[in-house]
C-alpha cells in the first residue's frame, strides 16, 4: 500500500476520519488526479466509507457561509474598500511569502481532505470518487501558480504590477478547484481577492476561504461575499474599483456582466458543447468507455463533458459500437454519495426547464438508444440517456444541457464528422478515437477546440500538464489557459524592464 492507504487505514479503523488530525500523504497534490486519488483500493474505500457516513449530517461551512451573506449595496462598498485596503501590504510581501502562503495552505488542503470532499459532497450531490481528484487538482493550482509566480517574478526582463482587486466568480459544478484556482492566481500576484461562491455551493467556498485564511492569507486580501444575484450582485460586477473577474459559468453570464461594465477586464470559461469522434480506426471498446465516462462523470455537470459522439463510415453502419456504448452506459449505477456503490450522482437540483427536456423530449428522427429514467421524487436523480440519430443543425447538436444525456450523430466521412463537431457555438474540449496517423493529424489540423484529446476521455485536465481553456463562445477574454504557463501574465500589468533602465 501506499503511504496514503495507510493513512486512511489507520483513520478507517478510529472509526471516523478526525478532520485535521491527518498524517500528510506522501505525494500531497501534484499530478495526484493519477492513481493516487485511487478510491478503489481496499484502504481508500475504508477511509471513504467514513467520509460517506458524514455526510448526511455534515455541517462543514455552514457558519461562516452564513456569516458571509450580504443583502445591500452599502455592504458591497464596505468590502471592496476593505479589500482595497489590505491589497496595500499583501502585494508588500515578497513574492515568496506569498508563495509560501499558497504551498501552506495546499498543504492544509492536504491535511483536510476528507472535510472538502464531505462538504462538495453534502453540498452539491459531488461523488467521492469526483471529489477526491477534485481536491488534488485544487493542491496542483496552489502548487503551480506559487511556482509560477516566483518563476515571473524572477525573470529579469519584466517589471509586473500586481492589479489591486479581482473578483472570482466560480461555477458549482467544480466547487473545490475552481474557486481555488481563481484564488490563488490572483492572490499570488499580489491582487487582494473577493470572491462570490455559486449560490449552490455557498459552504465549499466558506471551507475555502476559510482554510486559506488559515494558511496566512490575510483576512482583508480575501474576502467571502455571498451577493445576491440581483442590484447587489451587479453593484458588486459593475463596481469600477473592481479591476478584472475571473469567472467560469454560463457564456451568458459572462455576455451579461461585459454589457454591465464594457470596461471590466474579464477572463472567463464558459459553456461547451463537446463531441468526440470515433472513426473505424479506433479501438471501439477503449472508445465506448471513454464515452461513456466523459459523458456521465459528475452527471455530465462539466463544462469539458462529452454531450456528443460522432460516428464515422462503418462504425456508423454496423451495430456494434451502439451497442457496446449502450451497455456501458446501462451498467452505470446511479445514486447520491451516500451510497458507496453509485457511480453517477444527482443533478445539482430538480432538473427542469432546458434539462429536463433533454431528459424526456425527442427531436425530429431522434430515437432513444438508453431512455432516461426519472429514478426518485426530489427529480435530481436520472439514469443515463443516449439519443440516437441527432441530426446535424438540430437543436440538440447545438444547446449544451449540462447533465446525463449523450447523443450520437453518424458521419461518411471524418471530414464530415469534423465540420459537425466543429458545427457549434463553443470550442471547450474535443476528442477522436483513431489508431491512424493520418486522420490524427487531420483531424488535429481542422477542430476548433481549446482542448484536444486523442484515444482518451475528454474530461479531467490536470494542472501543468494539460492547461484548461475554450475557443469560441467557451471563453470571454481568457488570453491563457488556467493551469497553463501563461495564466498569470494575463492577470498584472507587465512592462518590459529594459525600457525603463
Ligand atoms: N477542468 C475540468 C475538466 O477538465 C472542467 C471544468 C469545468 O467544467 O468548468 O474536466
Amino acid at each position: 500500500p501506499t503511504h496514503r492507504d495507510q493513512d486512511r487505514t489507520a483513520e478507517a479503523r478510529a472509526g471516523l476520519p478526525e478532520l485535521g488530525s491527518r498524517v500528510l500523504p506522501a505525494k500531497p497534490g501534484r499530478f495526484a488526479n493519477t492513481p493516487d486519488s485511487d478510491l478503489s483500493t481496499r484502504a481508500n474505500q475504508e477511509w471513504a466509507a467514513a467520509i460517506t457516513r458524514r455526510i448526511p449530517s455534515s455541517t462543514a461551512g455552514i457558519a461562516e457561509a452564513d456569516a458571509a451573506r450580504i443583502s445591500s449595496v452599502d455592504e458591497v462598498d464596505a468590502a471592496i474598500e476593505r479589500a482595497l485596503r489590505g491589497q496595500s501590504a499583501w502585494s508588500a510581501r515578497p513574492v515568496a511569502e506569498r508563495a509560501g502562503v499558497l504551498r501552506e495552505a495546499a498543504r492544509l488542503f492536504s491535511v483536510r481532505r476528507a472535510e472538502l470532499l464531505e462538504v462538495a459532497a453534502s453540498e452539491t450531490g459531488k461523488m467521492l470518487e469526483q471529489g477526491d481528484p477534485e481536491v488534488s487538482e485544487a493542491i496542483d493550482f496552489l502548487l503551480y501558480y506559487a511556482d509560477r509566480m516566483e518563476a515571473l517574478a524572477a525573470d529579469a526582463d519584466l517589471r509586473i504590477a500586481p492589479r489591486r482587486l479581482t473578483l472570482v466568480t466560480p461555477p458549482w459544478n467544480f466547487p473545490l478547484a475552481i474557486p481555488t484556482g481563481g484564488m490563488a492566481a490572483a492572490l499570488v500576484t499580489g491582487s487582494s481577492v473577493i470572491v462570490k461562491p455559486a449560490p449552490q455551493a455557498r459552504r465549499c467556498g466558506a471551507v475555502l476561504v476559510a482554510l486559506l485564511h488559515d494558511a496566512g492569507v490575510p483576512e482583508d486580501a480575501l474576502i467571502l461575499l455571498d451577493a445576491p444575484e440581483n442590484e447587489v450582485g451587479r453593484a458588486l460586477v459593475s463596481d469600477p474599483r473592481i479591476d478584472q473577474l475571473i469567472l467560469t459559468g454560463a457564456y451568458d453570464t459572462a455576455t451579461l456582466f461585459a454589457q454591465w461594465r464594457p470596461q471590466l477586464r474579464i477572463k472567463a470559461e464558459t459553456s461547451g458543447k463537446n463531441a468526440i469522434i470515433v472513426t473505424p480506426q479506433a479501438d471501439l471498446d477503449l472508445a465506448a468507455k471513454d464515452v461513456a465516462l466523459s459523458a456521465f462523470g459528475h452527471a455530465g455537470q462539466k463544462c469539458s463533458a462529452a454531450s456528443l459522439v460522432i460516428t464515422v463510415g462503418s462504425v456508423t453502419r454496423s451495430r456494434r459500437f451502439r451497442s457496446q456504448l449502450a451497455d456501458a452506459v446501462l451498467s452505470l449505477r446511479v445514486g447520491y454519495p451516500t451510497d458507496p456503490t453509485a457511480q453517477v450522482g444527482p443533478v445539482i437540483e430538480k432538473a427542469e426547464g432546458k434539462l429536463a427536456s433533454g431528459l424526456t423530449t425527442l427531436g425530429p428522427g431522434e430515437e432513444w438508444l438508453a431512455r432516461p429514467e426519472q429514478l426518485d421524487e426530489t427529480g435530481r436523480l436520472w439514469s443515463s440517456g443516449v439519443r440516437d440519430g441527432v441530426a446535424e443543425g438540430s437543436e440538440y447538436h447545438r444547446t449544451e444541457y449540462f447533465g446525463p444525456i449523450l447523443g450520437l450523430m453518424h458521419a461518411d466521412t471524418l471530414e464530415d464528422a469534423i465540420r459537425m463537431q466543429n458545427g457549434t457555438d463553443y470550442g471547450l474540449t474535443a476528442g477522436l478515437h483513431s489508431l491512424d496517423p493520418a486522420e490524427i493529424s487531420l483531424w488535429t489540423s481542422r477542430v476548433e477546440a481549446g482542448n484536444l484529446y486523442i484515444n482518451r476521455g475528454i474530461t479531467g485536465a490536470i494542472v501543468e500538464r494539460q492547461a484548461f481553456g475554450g475557443w469560441k463562445r467557451s471563453a470571454i477574454g481568457q488570453t491563457a489557459k488556467a493551469g497553463g504557463p501563461n495564466y498569470l501574465v494575463h492577470l498584472v500589468d507587465v512592462a518590459d524592464a529594459r525600457e525603463t533602465d
